[in-house]
C-alpha cells in the first residue's frame, strides 16, 4: 500500500491558482490544488529555479570588471548593460566565481526564510568563448554545440563557496537549451546542487517529436546518473494559447513522461498545467494524480474523469478531444526538432492546419454533448469548454479567416454580444491567462509579440 505521493516534490504551475487583483471571487484553483493534496507553487518552491544571473552581480560589476563577461566570436567580450536580462559570464574565471558567489551568500543572508536560491544563467545564448571556456564545449547528440560542463562546472565552483556559509540551503540550477543534454563525461555534482532539467526541445508538445519522444528515456536516466538532486520542469503540454484553441488532452506524453521519471529514480517534478480549464480539466487532473502514483493507468483515469465529468455526454467529448488530439499530434510530428519560439503557441498556422478544417465538426459533437448532458454541473462543465470556442470563432475571423457557417454558428457572438461575453467571462478560469492576464488581439501570425 502506498502512503504518500510518488514524488515528494511536486508542482502544478500556471493553473490560475494565482488570481487577477480584482478578482473577488472564490480561488477555485486553489481549493482544487488542495484536493488534490498538491502545494500551490506561490507559497514558495523548495528548489528555486529562475533565471538568476543577473541578480547577484550588477551592470555596474561587469563594467567595473569586462574580464568576466563571457566573449564573442571575434575575441571581444560582450557588454550586457542594454539587456541584462541575458546576461553571459566568463565561467572559468576564478575571480567571477567568487564575485559571484559572494552574491549568491549576500541575498541568502538578506533573505533568511528563503528556502534555496537559483543560480541558473541567463535566458539565451551568448555564452563564452574565450579558450579557457571553449576547452570545455562538448557536442551535444544532435551535433550541436553544448555548453553543459561549463554550466555544471561553474554550478559546483559557486556551491562549494556558498556551502561555507549556506551549507543547508540548496542552490538550484537550470540544465535547459544548450545545455539540457547529460554530458558524456562522468561528473560529480556538489551536494547542495540541485540540477533542475527544463528541456527546451520538449517544450509545446515536443515530445510527440519521434526524434525527442525516442531519446527521452535515456536523457533522464542520463541526469540521474549525474545527480539524485534533480528536479523536472517541463512545458510539456503548454502552449501560449490566448485565443480559446482548445488543447488536447496528451495521453501519449502522460504516459511517457511520469512513469520514465518515477523510473530513473527522480524525486521532484514542476509541470505546467493547463490554464484553461475549459478544456485543460482532465489534462490538469492527469498529472495531479501521476504525481501521487505514476504507475496508474492513464486511460483509465481519462476514462474516469470523462464519465464523472460529462456523463452521459462523455462519448461525443471524447470524440472532440481525441479529434484535436490526433490533428494536434500529426502537426507536431511534422514539425522540425530545430526549436524555435512558435512551437509553443497556438499561432495563425496551427490554428488553420489543427482547428479551421473541422470547426464544424467539433461544434457538431460539442451539440451532441449538449443534448445528452444530464445535470446542470455537466451542462456547465460544457459551457466551460463553449466559451472557449466562441472565443476561438471569434479569433479567427478577426485574423482574416474564413470559417463557413460562422453567422450560424451556436459559437457565434455579434460584436456587442461579443463584448459582453468578454465582461461576463473576465475573471472565468475556462479561458487561458497569463499571469493573471488576457490578451484579446486575434490569432497571431509567426512569434508572439504581445
Ligand atoms: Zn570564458
Amino acid at each position: 500500500m502506498q502512503l504518500g505521493p510518488h514524488f515528494p516534490l511536486r508542482y502544478l504551475v500556471d493553473v490560475q491558482d494565482s488570481r487577477p487583483g480584482a478578482d473577488k471571487g472564490p480561488n477555485t484553483p486553489r481549493e482544487w490544488l488542495d484536493r488534490q493534496k498538491m502545494p500551490w507553487p506561490h507559497a514558495g518552491r523548495k528548489i528555486g529555479h529562475g533565471h538568476a544571473w543577473d541578480d547577484y552581480l550588477k551592470p555596474e560589476d561587469w563594467q567595473a570588471h569586462p574580464e568576466w563577461m563571457a566573449m564573442d566570436a571575434e575575441g571581444k567580450r560582450r557588454d550586457f548593460t542594454a539587456r541584462p536580462a541575458g546576461v553571459k559570464y566568463c565561467t572559468t574565471n576564478p575571480q567571477l566565481v567568487q564575485a559571484f558567489a559572494a552574491g549568491v551568500i549576500g541575498r541568502l543572508d538578506a533573505h533568511p526564510a528563503w528556502k534555496s536560491a537559483s543560480i541558473s544563467p541567463a535566458d539565451g545564448g551568448d555564452f563564452c568563448l574565450c579558450p579557457e571556456c571553449r576547452k570545455l564545449h562538448t557536442t551535444d547528440p544532435h551535433g550541436r554545440r553544448s555548453v553543459v560542463m561549463n554550466i555544471l562546472t561553474f554550478y559546483n565552483a559557486v556551491a562549494k563557496i556558498v556551502a561555507q556559509k549556506h551549507p543547508d540551503r540548496p542552490l538550484g540550477g537550470y540544465v535547459y537549451y544548450n545545455y539540457m543534454y547529460p554530458p558524456a563525461e562522468p561528473i560529480k555534482m556538489e551536494p547542495n546542487v540541485w540540477l533542475v532539467l527544463a528541456p527546451l526541445n520538449y517544450y509545446g508538445f515536443g515530445l510527440y517529436k519521434p526524434v525527442y519522444r525516442d531519446e527521452f528515456a535515456s536523457v533522464i536516466n542520463g541526469w540521474l546518473k549525474v545527480t539524485k538532486n534533480f528536479n523536472y520542469h517541463n512545458y510539456s503540454t503548454w502552449m501560449r494559447d490566448f485565443n480559446g484553441a482548445p488543447l488536447p488532452v496528451a495521453r501519449d506524453l502522460l504516459k511517457l513522461e511520469l512513469p520514465t521519471l518515477a523510473a530513473a529514480g527522480a524525486p521532484s517534478v514542476d509541470m505546467l498545467g493547463m490554464g484553461g480549464w475549459g478544456y485543460g480539466g482532465p489534462t490538469n487532473y492527469l498529472y495531479a494524480k501521476l504525481m501521487w502514483d505514476p504507475k496508474q493507468d492513464v486511460d483509465k483515469l481519462y476514462e474516469e474523469w470523462m464519465a464523472l465529468g460529462y456523463g452521459p455526454a462523455a462519448a461525443p467529448m471524447k470524440q472532440l478531444y481525441e479529434l484535436i488530439e490526433t490533428r494536434f499530434k500529426a502537426y507536431k510530428e511534422a514539425e522540425s526538432p530545430v526549436y524555435r519560439g512558435e512551437m509553443y503557441e497556438i499561432n495563425y498556422d496551427k490554428v488553420e492546419k489543427i482547428y479551421l478544417p473541422v470547426f464544424g465538426e467539433m461544434e457538431r459533437l460539442y451539440q451532441q454533448a449538449l443534448e445528452l448532458a444530464a445535470t446542470d454541473k455537466q451542462r456547465a462543465r460544457l459551457a466551460m469548454f463553449g466559451d472557449n470556442l466562441v472565443m476561438l470563432l471569434h479569433d479567427m475571423r478577426a485574423a482574416g479567416m474564413v470559417v463557413p457557417g460562422a453567422e450560424q454558428s451556436v459559437f457565434f457572438r455579434t460584436e456587442d454580444q461579443y463584448q459582453q461575453f468578454l465582461k461576463d467571462t473576465e475573471f472565468s478560469n475556462a479561458l487561458y491567462r497569463h499571469a493573471g492576464k488576457r490578451w484579446l488581439g486575434p490569432v497571431w501570425k509567426g512569434e508572439w509579440n504581445g
